[in-house]
């Protein structure tokens, strides 16, 4: 579905955030990257959705090459591929001059050519899906942090992606929004929706997860299903950074 080769990214001629990573994923798997602060989690989903070039390799996506570090200075090669992977910030991305409705919009009418009447439908319904039907009409400052990244989470679902990226959306939230942003999430893993998480949360790693990756330095160091590397890690490296997390 989705696997990357030997790709390498750097800051400068200093920093090497991607050291050479390779990484497979499956249409049907969760991945959830955890790892110190500084590690290049971030860094590796801003690649993934193009917004972030690399120096070396080569990222395959649904069996196409998708960026190529040669060309395009790592550009994504098709942006129809880029359309169909969403993301998901940390701090609410939401343009503060439009209202709820006008930024799920904004994009399917750009990109997709949608009619404003049929995206103000199209909206409706996923805003009915996460629960934010009634706030269609607010504006971002009106709404808690919670309904924030939810209507962040239902303005990436209306370009319908086959790939969700979720870069620590919950980071910044109280503890009872976390939960109904979480929520979403796991109603979107019963859908089958594919999706790289980065979290701190290790309680919803384990529980939402079908993968757990363990990046450091720009390596994977080690990965598995969640039962495995939160009970058994194999590397030194990741126990050590469980123990000071869990
Ligand atoms: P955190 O858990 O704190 O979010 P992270 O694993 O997401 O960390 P990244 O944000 O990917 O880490 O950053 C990896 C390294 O690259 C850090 O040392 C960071 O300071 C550096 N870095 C990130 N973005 C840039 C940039 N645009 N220019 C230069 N250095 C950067
Ligand atoms: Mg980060």
């Amino acid at each position: 579905f989705i696997s990357l080769r030997g790709v390498y990214k750097t800051y400068g001629n200093q920093l090497v955030v991607m050291d050479k990573m390779d990484l497979d994923m499956r249409a049907d798997d969760r991945l959830v990257i955890i790892g110190p602060s500084g590690s290049g989690k971030s860094s590796l989903l801003r690649v993934l959705m193009g917004l972030e070039s690399i120096q070396g390799g080569t990222i395959c996506f649904q069996g196409q090459t998708y960026i190529r570090a040669a060309e395009h200075k790592g550009k994504p090669l098709d942006a129809h591929l880029q359309q169909q992977i969403g993301m998901v910030f940390q701090h609410y991305t939401l343009f503060p001059h439009l209202s709820v409705l006008g930024n799920m919009i904004l994009a399917p009418c750009k990109v997709h050519g949608l009619s404003k009447q049929q995206a103000t439908e199209k909206a409706r319904h996923f805003l009915a899906r996460l629960g934010m039907e009634e706030k269609i009409n607010s504006y971002p400052s009106q709404l808690s942090g919670g309904q924030k990244q939810r209507v962040a989470i239902a303005r990436a679902l209306m370009l319908e992606p086959r790939l969700m990226l979720f870069d620590e959306v919950t980071s910044a939230l109280d503890p009872e929004m976390v939960i109904e942003v979480q929520n979403v999430m796991l109603q979107l893993a019963e859908q089958h929706m594919a999706m790289i998480i980065v979290t701190h949360d290790m309680h919803f790693a384990k529980h939402i997860a079908t993968r757990v990756v363990f990046c450091a330095d720009g390596k994977i160091i080690e990965q598995g299903p969640p039962e495995q590397l939160f009970k058994q890690p194999k590397e030194t490296r990741t126990r050590e950074f469980l123990e000071k997390v869990i």
